[in-house]
């Protein structure tokens, strides 16, 4: 994998996107700062400069956008394992959140972009605390978490440990789908038997005790009379 530093961007997940068309290999673009960080449906990402790791991963898949399905949940199964084997326990939320002591750590953007030919490119978006000012917490507008130890350690060696977890995770995934990657997500699962909301744009849509995930990364809600498979698209999760 190919890797690029910047000082300062608007959007690794952006700069990519844009630049996935002439891509030739996989490309790991790390942000020292972003100015424009993005969440899903067009929420934002903020971060202070040097007090948060923010990359992106550009990655070609040979198949098309549903054998994509999964992927945001297999990225934190890596994350999780990795931060996990350098000493901080993270767990995860559905779809797309690390949390740590109950408050979101790293929050992943997937979006992806036509590949010249066939296949598809994924951009993989990742932002992670390390050190989180009270000033910045109070602008995001909730409780966050931060791991000011991993601040402490060499950025360079903390990248490549979750690098090569990425990768490694991403040829697996090439293999298999998310099949392989369901129990280890279960394991690490946050909200597992907690009472859980999903909204869509602040309206309830479903209410039930979350039950882990299926082998294609759906929700699985037992709402009492049954049990249903959610779909990430674009809704949230809060805990009851
Ligand atoms: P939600 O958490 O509302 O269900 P989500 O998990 O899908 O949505 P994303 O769209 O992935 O959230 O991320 C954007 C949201 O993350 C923002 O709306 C904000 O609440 C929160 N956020 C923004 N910056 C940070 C940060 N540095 N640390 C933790 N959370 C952040």
């Amino acid at each position: 994998v190919q890797v690029e530093v910047v000082p300062q961007t608007g959007s690794t997940n952006a700069d990519l996107l844009a630049r996935a068309g002439a891509l030739a290999q996989p490309l790991l673009l790390v942000a020292e700062h972003q100015t424009a960080g993005r969440g899903r449906a067009g929420r934002s990402w903020l971060s202070a400069p040097g007090h948060s790791l923010t990359f992106s991963l550009a990655w070609k898949f040979e198949s098309g956008p549903q054998a994509l399905s999964g992927l945001p949940l297999a990225v934190g199964v890596a994350l999780a394992e990795t931060l996990g084997r350098l000493g901080v326990q993270v767990q995860l939320k559905w779809p797309n959140d690390l949390l740590k002591d109950g408050d979101k750590l790293a929050g992943i953007l997937i979006e992806t972009a036509a590949a010249p030919g066939p296949g598809i490119w994924a951009v993989i978006g990742v932002g992670l605390n390390l050190v989180m000012p009270d000033e910045l917490e109070r602008e995001i507008g909730r409780a966050v978490s931060a791991v000011p130890w991993l601040a402490r350690m060499d950025r360079d060696e903390l990248m490549a440990a979750l690098l090569d977890g990425l990768a490694a995770m991403l040829r697996q995934f090439e293999r298999t789908g998310f099949a392989t990657f369901a129990a280890r997500w279960n394991l690490l699962h946050a909200y597992q038997g907690d009472t859980v909301r999903i909204l869509d744009r602040g309206a309830v849509l479903h209410e039930g005790v979350a039950a882990g995930v299926d082998d294609t990364g759906r929700l699985l809600l037992d709402t009492g009379e049954r049990r249903i498979a959610i779909a990430a698209g674009d809704v949230s999760l809060r805990l009851k």
